[in-house]
């Protein structure tokens, strides 16, 4: 692994008799963004809070660019970025005001603090609402305070706890890009509930179920896990289908075909294939043999919701690495 910018060993946190996080491993290097994806209540904003240094850990330790988390507080501040759960507090300073008192908490000096905040405003658009209360503000534009804060000193770690939540198709699509942008020169972790945001922005994501990490990889691993991986969908027409499905069955791979309406008088042929195996050429040189008239032949590279059902519901049963 390239210079690893986390490093959290045998991390854990207990509420009393609640056990939020259990035992969790795992680096982080640079130009890496890892994914948290976990069911409500895993553990994975309990995880973060305690890399960002605002919670402490009942066991084991994390370090960020070197600097533990409980004895460099400091350190670990300075180089780390962090958009908590919901909304900036202080609701009734206006985005401008509280992007000013952040950078004097940071100790960024007078003269370095318009430019700062200037070019955090310029990467989360915040532009139009800068004098607007922050209580006054949407969902979205609460956020993009949030993220706005977390940027201000270029950090070298960014720990974003789900970063698009509440944010339009438009806006999450903009803050994926800023994230995707900034990957290379820094070590990124955000949390999701949305599953396509991992194959959209993220490098690599674990799983946390029940305080535990229970599977690590990367989101072409996990799609390779699903039983959608290599299906392959042909759509014709309905009076072709029947002869189709049968053919197609009896081909080598193939596990099963199912049906879905293709529209149009048309049906939708799901070719599944057995253990994953690569069918479509094949198929493809059959509908020719047969001169079917295809209108659709589409591939599938796997569901990562079928994957992350079958990690958190059966444990340890489908998982790239434990
Ligand atoms: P979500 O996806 O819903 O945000 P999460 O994976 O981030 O969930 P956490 O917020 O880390 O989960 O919570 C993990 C567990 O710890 C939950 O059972 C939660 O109720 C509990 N917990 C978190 N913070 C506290 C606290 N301050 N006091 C007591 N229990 C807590």
């Amino acid at each position: 692994m390239a210079e690893p910018m986390i490093e959290i060993d045998n991390l854990g946190k207990r509420f009393g008799a609640i056990v939020a996080v259990d035992g969790i491993s795992l680096k982080v290097a640079r130009g890496e963004v890892l994914g948290f994806l976990g069911p409500n209540g895993a553990g994975k904003s309990t995880t973060m809070k305690m890399v960002a240094g605002f919670l402490s850990p009942t066991s084991g330790t994390a370090r960020v660019c070197g600097f533990d988390v409980v004895e460099h507080p400091i350190e670990v501040k300075r180089r780390i970025g962090y958009l908590p759960e919901g909304a900036p507090a202080y609701p009734d300073m206006t985005a401008e005001g509280f992007l000013r008192f952040c950078a004097d908490v940071r100790g960024i000096a007078a003269g370095e603090r318009a430019a700062r905040v200037g070019r955090a405003v310029e990467l989360t658009q915040l532009a139009s609402v800068l004098y607007q209360p922050i209580e006054t503000l949407s969902k979205g534009f609460k956020r993009r305070v949030g993220l706005a804060q977390a940027l201000l000193h270029d950090p070298e770690v960014l720990i974003l706890d789900e970063p698009t939540d509440g944010l339009d198709p438009n806006q999450k699509h903009e803050v994926r890009g800023l994230i995707r942008a900034m990957a290379a020169e820094k070590a990124i972790v955000i949390s999701t509930h949305i599953l396509e945001e991992v194959d959209a922005v993220c490098s690599r994501a674990v799983v946390i179920a029940g305080g535990k990490l229970v599977a690590d990889g990367t989101p072409a691993e996990y799609e390779a896990l699903s039983r959608h991986h290599n299906a392959v969908s042909v759509t014709l027409p309905a009076a072709r289908s029947a002869e189709a499905r049968d053919a197609i069955k009896s081909m080598a791979g193939v596990a099963d075909v199912e049906l879905a309406d293709g529209g149009e008088g048309r049906v939708r042929l799901v070719v599944m294939p057995k253990r994953g195996q690569e069918i479509a050429q094949t198929l493809r040189g059959l509908c020719a043999d047969k001169d079917w008239p295809i209108s659709e032949f589409h591939v599938e590279r796997g569901k990562l919701d079928d994957v992350f059902r079958a990690i958190t519901t059966a444990k340890g049963k489908e998982q790239p690495h434990a």
